[in-house]
């Protein structure tokens, strides 16, 4: 990990703010350095929603090979959170249709810095 990486990496974990809200519901996130202890899909997971505490737990930081990668992988688990208070139904879709969607947003919002200085005017 390069110097400016770690110096990024260490203000985007310092920044992320603790909890957002998510439909009517403040969603908890927590950070863990190395794997997610209690994690609900795969192990090693880089994130995982828990829709029983409304909370996000974001793992493995110390691995993440890149701002953009981790800037998806807090949009996936959001809309994880989403996806789940939401209460759509598409059984068996869920991660892919997620996976699919950060993917877009992360190329959308990298590719097009105008557009996201006016989006987050427009929505503030
Ligand atoms: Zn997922």
């Amino acid at each position: 990990m390069t110097k400016k990486h770690a110096k990024e990496m260490a203000h985007l974990l310092n920044t992320l703010p603790k909890s957002i809200r998510v439909g009517p519901w403040d969603v908890t996130i927590e950070i863990h350095e190395k794997a997610i202890p209690r994690t609900l899909t795969v192990d090693n997971a880089w994130g995982c929603y828990c829709p029983d505490e409304l909370h996000i737990d974001l793992g493995r930081v110390g691995d993440i090979p890149n701002k953009h990668f981790f800037a998806g992988t807090v949009l996936h688990e959001i809309m994880h959170a989403m996806w789940s208070i939401s209460n759509l139904k598409a059984e068996g879709q869920e991660e892919e249709v997620v996976q699919s969607l950060e993917n877009m947003f992360v190329q959308v919002f990298r590719d097009n810095p105008e557009f996201k200085k006016w989006w987050s005017r427009a929505v503030s």
